[in-house]
Order: structure tokens, then sequence, then C-alpha cells
């Protein structure tokens, strides 16, 4: 069985648990409606997603 030949130092050990640390999604202004929405999401006030109509909107 593989075993480790060094002890994982601390440092090493908490750049590695950094690296996927929680971090807030990341917000752009949707070009349609000017309203905030997260990268890679379609607008959920006027569905439009890359200047296309993604999403059918119920009410309005
Ligand atoms: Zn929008």
């Amino acid at each position: 069985m593989g075993v480790p030949k060094r002890k994982t130092s601390k440092m090493r050990l908490r750049t590695r648990k950094a690296a996927n640390r929680w971090h807030a999604p990341h917000l752009n202004k949707c070009p349609q409606c000017g309203s905030t929405v997260p990268s890679h999401i379609a607008c959920p006030s006027c569905g439009y997603y890359r200047g296309r109509q993604v999403l059918t909107l119920e009410g309005k």
C-alpha cells in the first residue's frame, strides 16, 4: 500500500484547502433588463441568456 513519505505541512494543507473554499458567486448585470444575475445563469426577471429568450415567463 502506498504510504506518504513526508507529513503534509500546515502550509501545504491550508493551501490545498483554500483552493476549494466557498466564495460568493460572480454577479453580472443583465444586458437586457439591467438586473444583477449570476454568470452562466439565465436572467430570472426577463428570461434572456446571451441575447436570446430562453425562459418562458408566466405573468407579464
Ligand atoms: Zn434580464
